[in-house]
Order: structure tokens, then sequence, then C-alpha cells
């Protein structure tokens, strides 16, 4: 076989659409990798055996974003549903609405406040933080929703979640949720919101859907026994690598930290369990972070009523070996993180790409627009070089 025109190693949305460009815009030949047996990375799904519901095998996944280039470029591929997600929380044996709104906040003091008296509220229970704008995770969250409010819903599920003191914490993960004075509780503000209607495999494997991509599975680029391994085609092919970026320097400058998830699948003879795609578990005392019902994801489909699928998510530290999902930013793996991009700029015919190449948390739409972007900007000289 011929040498590709470029070699994409990891067939996640980064990777996907760093080929369909390549092919599109340059009629090159793509050769994709990827250790998995399936392309798509985590955002693939696939039938639940037992019930043929759709079930996101790496986590639940939700696509939005308020991206017109990225909007535009994924409906070629996939149309979508009309989803809105809408999250509840349960503290205390009380369910509660999530993000948190006006309806959270009365619910919770038992009250009638307007917008007015409930932002007063919240001013006064933020105390020493009210209209601050601190940099760790717990003053954040005070300086937003106020102390009790925060104690409740935000402190024990984020010790859950990242088992780290919310003030080693960057402020930018609690930014993600939105704090509304409404009644409001859609979970994302983005303009486009929706599920793929067949499936997000089906969304994916179109990506690659073309004579001039190749896509090979279950081949590792680290594994010196397949030909195109790092240690023989560098320097010498094109090639964006969007696997961990302290994994490709062999972790010459230490490992970088991530969070994981463990999944725990459960069939139940009951065709709702929840009546909804996903609860939180606020509380310390619930080991697992939340449950997700995924058929409640696609209410348009003709799921069995008689029998649903749950899968209770688990957060911990990931260890060698396992998927490292959310990168944790302390202080020391910034440091790496720029030392290691030194080293990433310095390497012979190789982007750094995706969430796992660049270490950063990226949602599906971030890592679209950045692979378009990377497809304007740099592939042409990379396929040139
Ligand atoms: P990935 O999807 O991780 O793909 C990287 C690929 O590289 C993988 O397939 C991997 O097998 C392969 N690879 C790695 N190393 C090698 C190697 N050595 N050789 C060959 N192949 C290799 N985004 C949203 O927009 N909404 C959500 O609701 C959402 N929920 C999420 C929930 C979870 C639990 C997680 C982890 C992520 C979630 N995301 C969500 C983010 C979304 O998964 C990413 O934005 C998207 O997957 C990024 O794509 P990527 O190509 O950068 O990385
Ligand atoms: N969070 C929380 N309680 C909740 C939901 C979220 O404390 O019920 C915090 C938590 O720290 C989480 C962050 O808000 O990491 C961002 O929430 P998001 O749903 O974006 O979390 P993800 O699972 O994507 O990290």
């Amino acid at each position: 076989m011929s040498s590709p025109d470029l070699l994409i190693v990891g067939s996640g949305l980064f990777g996907l659409t760093i080929a369909e460009r390549a092919v599109a815009e340059h009629g090159a030949r793509v050769t994709i990798i990827d250790r998995r047996s399936h392309v798509g990375g985590n955002a693939y799904s696939e039938a639940d055996e037992q019930t043929g519901i759709e079930v996101h095998k790496y986590g639940a996944h939700l696509f939005h974003t308020s991206n017109e280039r990225v909007w535009e470029y994924v409906n070629r591929f996939t149309e979508f549903t009309g989803y809105q997600h809408k999250v509840y929380t349960t503290h205390q044996g009380v369910v509660y609405p999530m993000p948190i709104n006006l309806g959270t906040i009365n619910q919770f003091f038992s009250a009638a406040h307007t917008p007015g008296e409930a932002r007063a509220l919240i001013a006064e229970q933020a105390g020493e933080f009210a209209g601050k704008d601190p940099e760790n995770l717990n003053d954040k969250g005070i300086s937003l929703i106020g102390r009790p409010l925060y104690e409740a819903f935000i402190k024990n599920y984020t010790g859950k979640q990242w088992q780290t003191d919310p003030k080693d914490l960057p402020a930018s993960i609690i930014s993600r949720l939105p704090v509304r004075y409404t009644y409001d509780n859609r979970y994302f503000n983005d303009t486009h919101e929706g599920l793929p209607k067949q499936g997000y495999t089906a969304w994916l494997e179109r990506m690659a859907d073309h004579p001039n991509i190749e896509v090979k599975l279950d081949t590792d680029y680290f594994d010196t026994s397949q030909p195109l391994n790092r240690d023989a085609v560098r320097g010498e092919l094109p090639v964006v690598y969007t696997g961990p970026m302290d994994r490709y320097f062999d972790f010459e400058l230490g490992e970088l930290s991530w969070r994981t998830i463990d999944l725990e699948t459960e069939h139940l003879e009951v065709g709702d369990f929840q009546g909804t795609s996903v609860m939180n578990y606020a509380d310390a005392e619930t080991p697992y972070t939340r449950i997700i019902e995924p058929r409640h994801f696609h209410p348009e489909r003709d799921y069995p009523t008689d029998r649903t699928v749950i899968q209770r998510e688990f957060s911990r530290f990931a260890e060698s070996g396992d998927e490292p999902y959310y990168p944790i930013n302390s202080s020391s793996d910034r440091e790496r993180v720029l030392a290691y991009r030194e080293l990433a700029d310095a390497e012979p015919r190789t982007l750094f790409g995706g969430r796992l190449g660049t270490y950063q948390y990226l949602d599906m739409h971030m890592a679209i627009g950045a692979a378009l972007s990377m497809a304007d900007n740099k592939l042409p000289d990379l396929l040139r070089a």
C-alpha cells in the first residue's frame, strides 16, 4: 500500500473533521487510525442489546452550539432532533431543577420571590464575595449563588466529581453552569441544540464515508508492530495527532492528571425509572454523581414501554490504563502543558489537536470549531511540506 497524504491519529470529532476537510478541500488521501474498535471517540453510542435504547458508551453527550459555522457544518452529516437538555438534582430527598434558577431558589427557601427579591437575597448570602470575580471554584460558587445554595447543590457534588478541594479548582468549571433569575431551566444557553436523529454513530461514520478515507481500527500509534507507528512515520508523513500529548512524548516531562468516570449499567423492568434523562445527586452520602436514563434523550422513538436501562455515573482520578476524560488543570498540570506545547511546536510535520492532544476541556462543538480553524490555517502548509 502506498503512504497516505495525511495520517490522522484518533477518529474522534477533531480527527474526523480534519479528515473530511483534507479530502474535500485538498483532495488528499487520508488514513485515520484509532486504537479503539469503533470510530467517533467519546461521542460514540450504540444500541443497548436488551432494549434497543441508544446508550452513550462513554457518558452522556448533548450537542449544543452558538457557533453558526459549526452548526451549518454538522448539519451536512446529520439532522438534529429538537431535544432540549434539562437536569434535575436530588438534595436530602427532594428534587430541584438545575442549573440554579428562580424555581430552585424559591423551592429551596419555600418562598415566592420575584427576580429582584431573589437577586437581593443571593447578593446578601454571597457575603464577602458578592459582586467579586474570584479565581477558585469555592469562592466563585459562593459569589454566584450565595453560601446556602452553594453548600446544598455545589459543594458535595463537586467534591464527588473532582475529589479535590473546590478552593484548588479553577473558577471556570463552575462558570460553565448558568444561574438564572427566571424559571428557565434549560441546561444550555446556546442558540442551537439537539441530538442526532439517527444517533451519534450514523453521524460520525458519515463523516468518514469517502473513498479517499481509510479507517484502521484497533490500531495504536505507539504499537511498533503496525506500519504507521510514531517511530516509523515521525518527520516522514504529515500527521494530525489527537491522542494524549504526554503519551506522545513518552511522558518525558511527567504525566498530566485527568479525571475519569465509571458507568454502572442496570436494566430495569419498568418503562420509566426517573422521568427524565439526567438526575444529579447533590449529597455526599450518595456515592454516584448522577443517573442517566438514555431513553429520555429520544422521546420521539418507539422504545419498549416495559423495560429501561440506566447508567450510574461515578467519578475518580484516572490511573494509567483508564480513559482520560476531564483535564484536572492543577497548577502543576498547567506548567507541564506549556512545556509539552513547546515540544509539540517543534515536532516535525505533526500537528496536535483535540481534547487529549491539547489537554483542554472541549465540548463537541469546540472540538469541531478548533478542527475547522486548523484546516483553514495550518493544514495547507502541513500537506505541502
Ligand atoms: P476524543 O473523542 O477523545 O477522540 C480521540 C480519539 O483518539 C479516541 O477515539 C482515541 O481512541 C484515539 N486515540 C488516542 N490515543 C491513540 C493512539 N495512541 N493511537 C490511536 N488512537 C488513539 N461534549 C459536548 O459537546 N456535550 C456533552 O454533553 C459532552 N459530554 C461529555 C461527557 C464525557 C464523559 C466526556 C469524556 C466528554 C464529553 N463531551 C461532551 C466532550 C466530547 O466528548 C469531546 O468534545 C469530543 O469527544 C472531542 O473529540 P476529540 O476528537 O478531541 O477526542
Ligand atoms: N456542578 C455541581 N452540581 C451540579 C451540577 C454541576 O456542583 O448539580 C458543578 C460541578 O463542579 C461540575 C460543574 O458544576 O463539574 C460544571 O457542570 P457540568 O454539568 O458542565 O459538568 P461536567 O460533568 O460537564 O463537568
